[in-house]
C-alpha cells in the first residue's frame, strides 16, 4: 500500500482486502533475525528483471500464500542500503516452501522456510526503489507493529475474561475464589495493565492513520502489551489451579499463545532498543535548538 505503484495495487489489494489472496512477508533468514541488514538473499540484474536466490525462514503462512514480499540485496557492498524489495508469486519456476515448522502455539497458521533458486522475477516486480527495500522493510514494520500490540490485547483480554469466568464458577474454602482479596487484587493489576495497553494502541494507531512517524509509540505499544498478555495469560492460568495446566481448558491455548508475541515483529529486546534510540532523539543536547 505504501510503496507499490498504481498497478501493483490494482493487482493484488484487492484480492488481500476480500480475502482470496495471502501474502507472506520474507525478511527474516536462518543467519538473520534481529539483524536483517546481514542477510544473504541475493537478486542480481538481468535483462529484462531480477535472478534471485533466498533462503528465508519462519515466514508465516507461505505453505498456502498466493504470493510473497521477498527482501534481497541488490548491491551487496552497500550493506542495508542495498536491499530491494520484490513481490514474487509462489508458482514461479524455483520457488518452494519447506515443512511447516512444529510451533508451541498460533497453529491456525503454517510458518515455513521460503525458498528461492535462480528465480527469474520481472522488474515491474520491484517494490518501490531498487536499494530502498530495507527503508521500507522497517517503515512496514514500524506500522505492522501497533497490529501485533493489537494481537497481543486480544489476548491479555481473553485471559482476562477467562480469569473472571472461572473464579466466578470455582468455588474453595466455601465460596467463589474471586472472593479471596489476594486473587481479586491480581486480576484488578491484570484489569489496569490491559487497559493502559489498550490506550497505549489507540494512540498509537490514530497517530499513524494521521501520518505521524510513530516509530516510538508503536514500539512502546508492541513491548508493554505483548509483556502484558504473557503476563496476563500466566496470571490467569495461576487461577485455574491445576486444570489450568490441561488442554482441556482454554487458558492453556491461550497462554502458548501469547509467548510468541515477544518475538514476532522485532522481539522485546529490539522494542527496547528502538524505544531507548528514539528516547534520545526526544531529548536535544544542551546548547541546541
Ligand atoms: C511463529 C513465527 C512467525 C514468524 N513470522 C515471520 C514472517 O512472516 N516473516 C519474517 O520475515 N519473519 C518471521 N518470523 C521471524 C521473527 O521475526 C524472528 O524470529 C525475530 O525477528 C527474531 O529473530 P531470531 O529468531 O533470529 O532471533 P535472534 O535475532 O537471533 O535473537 C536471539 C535473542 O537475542 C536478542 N537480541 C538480538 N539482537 C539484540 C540486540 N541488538 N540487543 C539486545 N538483544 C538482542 C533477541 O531479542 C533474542 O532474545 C517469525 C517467527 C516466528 C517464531
Amino acid at each position: 500500500m505504501k510503496y507499490g505503484t498504481e498497478e501493483q495495487k490494482r493487482a493484488w489489494l484487492p484480492g488481500v482486502a476480500d480475502g482470496t489472496r495471502v501474502i507472506a512477508f520474507g525478511l527474516t533468514e536462518p543467519g538473520a533475525g534481529s539483524d536483517n541488514a546481514s542477510m544473504k538473499a541475493r537478486a542480481e540484474k538481468v535483462d529484462g528483471g531480477y535472478v534471485i536466490n533466498a533462503q528465508k525462514t519462519f515466514i508465516t503462512a507461505a505453505p498456502m500464500a498466493d504470493n510473497a514480499l521477498i527482501f534481497a540485496k541488490t548491491d551487496p557492498e552497500l550493506g542495508a542500503k542495498g536491499i530491494s524489495c520484490f513481490m514474487i508469486d509462489m508458482d514461479m519456476k524455483g520457488v518452494s516452501v519447506g515443512k511447516p515448522e512444529k510451533k508451541m502455539g498460533c497453529k491456525g497458521i503454517p510458518v515455513s522456510d521460503l525458498i528461492l533458486e535462480d528465480v527469474f522475477v520481472p522488474a515491474d516486480r520491484l517494490i518501490g526503489e531498487e536499494n530502498r527495500g530495507f527503508t521500507a522493510a522497517m517503515k512496514t514494520l514500524s506500522i505492522a507493529r501497533i497490529g501485533a500490540a493489537a494481537s497481543a490485547l486480544g489476548i491479555a483480554q481473553s485471559a482476562m475474561d477467562e480469569a473472571v469466568k472461572y473464579t466466578r464458577e470455582r468455588v474453595q474454602f466455601g465460596k467463589p475464589i474471586y472472593k479471596f482479596q489476594g486473587l481479586g487484587f491480581m486480576m484488578a493489576d491484570m484489569e489496569a495493565k490491559l487497559r493502559a495497553c489498550r490506550l497505549l494502541i489507540y494512540d498509537a494507531a490514530y497517530k499513524a492513520d494521521r501520518g505521524a512517524d510513530v516509530n516510538m509509540d508503536a514500539s512502546v505499544a508492541k513491548y508493554l502489551t505483548t509483556e502484558t498478555a504473557c503476563e496476563n495469560a500466566d496470571k490467569a492460568l495461576q487461577l485455574h489451579g491445576g486444570y489450568g495446566y490441561v488442554r482441556e481448558y482454554l487458558i492453556e491455548r491461550i497462554f502458548r499463545d501469547a509467548r510468541f508475541h515477544r518475538l514476532g515483529e522485532g522481539t522485546t529486546q529490539i522494542q527496547q532498543v528502538i524505544i531507548s534510540r528514539e528516547l534520545f532523539k526526544c531529548y536535544r543536547c544542551p546548547g541546541q535548538q
